[in-house]
């Protein structure tokens, strides 16, 4: 049965991509048409509009409408909280797809640009280490300082400087966290690629800063992802008061990455990077976990040691059944903080969906025994196989109607591990994570504490997402439905 749990949401995957497509399509017919009839016709809420002069001209309805529909949320999109709301309204741009608190109050970077004076760092055919560390550092700090940051630097520009001085003006400044760029060489010239240096005794922040520089930097440049590294004794880090991180952004001694480093354009490319990173750090999205199906002895076991270890909060939907049969697990959801949300009592569909009086019954036995063995009251429930699935097509709305009338709040999701599906593989699981959030803001997203195979791939999990922090679903939550 487990099978069907993402069958609608891979549908739907699907027909966006279908609907994207097909809009493309259109878009090209509509300039087309705008070129051979000389009136240029502008797409506003999925239907085009003739130019005149420099005004638009849309129907009066038309804008009510479309003001109408901007009220409803969209059906297959992320909910977003009022300060991403309030984000949004002001630009739209890729940059933007961060969460900006502006309560936080101003962070400060402090940017080390390597060497410098009579240190020139590496040098191959003319191309000097400090040179272009300095260049990045200070199209780094312009970038940062128009997306509001304060940032300092460790030099007074191009001087030769030791590094526990640097390390002296991090400290005076109060910066938030460190950043020390360099460049890279090697005896085998063929060595290339972006790495980035953290130390491990220095805490779980720093492996954070260096896991999003690292991915953001490859994310941008394309260039070989080289991973991040841990050391002890590189002194800016492992010295550094603030969670801290050194970037090699290329090698000098390698011909192509030389020659692209030199580029304005590249250079570019490392900075919306590193800025990117840095904004991720301080403005993380959201992602709440949730794992279905269980409690299960073993594998929901293992899920809460890794959980217990990362410090992180998830949510579980339990089958009653399952809780019966393993009360002691589901007593410890609830006593290590996870939140706990109601599922079914019995996983079958024929008998869930039959009607809605059948799947009130179904849901009541469920909630008792949740109730009963954890002490958890809850208003957070998931209908086995989501809110619309091929089994519950006929009594869906009629049972939303009944549950939310209840005070009930169900949760789809917008991402999936894809576990629940015939011998699952670790790596296929990994992949379908990180494809299916599609960068969005808050995400939900579905995974089996049942299935072992989740249960090993979550530590890596974890570690493929440092532009989110994990929550548990709450009732505060604004609900993700299909
Ligand atoms: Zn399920």
């Amino acid at each position: 049965m487990y099978v069907q749990e993402a069958s609608w949401f891979q549908k739907q995957q699907k027909k966006k991509a279908w609907q994207k497509r097909v809009k493309g399509y259109v878009m090209c017919l509509i300039l087309l048409l705008s070129v051979f009839s000389g009136v240029w016709f502008v797409p506003l809420n999925g239907k085009y509009f003739p130019v005149e002069g420099h005004s638009i001209n849309i129907p009066e309805q038309v804008l009510a409408q479309e003001a109408e529909e901007d009220a409803k949320t969209e059906s297959d999109a992320p909910v977003k909280c009022d300060e991403e709301i309030q984000e949004e309204s002001s630009s739209n741009n890729m940059e933007d797809n961060i969460i900006r608190n502006q309560d936080d109050g101003i962070n400060i970077v402090a940017i080390d640009m390597g060497h410098g004076g009579m240190d020139e760092g590496c040098s191959f055919e003319g191309a000097e280490e400090k040179v272009i560390n300095q260049k990045l550092g200070m199209l780094l700090k312009e970038k940062l300082e128009q997306l509001g940051f304060q940032v300092v630097l460790t030099t007074n520009g191009d001087e030769k400087k030791e590094l526990l001085s640097r390390l002296e003006c991090v400290k005076e400044a109060n910066a938030d966290i460190l950043i020390s760029i360099h460049q890279n060489a090697c005896e085998d010239y063929g060595v290339q690629g972006i790495e980035t240096w953290y130390c491990e005794a220095s805490g779980e922040d720093s492996r954070r800063l260096a896991r999003l520089v690292q991915q953001y930097t490859i994310l941008y440049t394309k260039a070989k992802d080289r991973g991040i590294m841990d050391a002890d004794n590189l002194v800016i880090i492992r010295d550094s008061a603030v969670p801290s991180c050194l970037v090699e952004t290329g090698f000098l001694s390698n011909e192509a990455e030389r020659t692209k480093l030199q580029t304005e354009e590249y250079c570019e490319k490392l900075v919306q990077g590193m800025a990117d990173a840095i904004e991720l750090y301080f403005y993380p999205k959201t992602m709440y976990l949730t794992f279905d199906d269980g409690p299960y002895t073993d594998s929901t076991n293992k899920v809460l040691d890794v959980l217990k270890e990362k410090n992180i909060k998830a949510t579980f939907f339990l089958i009653g059944k399952n809780v019966e049969k393993n009360p002691e697990t589901a007593k410890r959801i609830a006593e290590e903080g996870h939140t706990i949300g109601i599922h079914c009592y019995n996983h079958d569909y024929n008998v869930i969906y039959e009607n809605a009086e059948a799947y009130m019954a179904d849901f009541e036995e469920a909630k008792n025994i949740i109730e009963n063995i954890t002490g958890v009251e809850t208003k957070l429930f998931r209908f086995p196989g989501g809110s619309i699935n091929s089994y519950n097509k006929k009594v869906y709305k009629e049972i939303i109607e009944k549950m939310t009338a209840a005070g009930y709040v169900y949760f789809d999701w917008n991402a999936s591990l894809e576990d629940a599906v015939k011998k699952p593989n670790k790596e296929k699981l990994l992949k379908n994570a990180k494809e299916s959030t599609l960068g969005r803001k808050v995400v939900v997203m579905l995974a089996h504490d049942t299935v072992s195979v989740t249960a090993e791939a979550l530590e890596e999990l974890l570690e493929l997402f440092p532009e989110y922090k994990f929550c548990p679903i709450d009732e505060n939550v604004q609900p993700v439905t299909f």
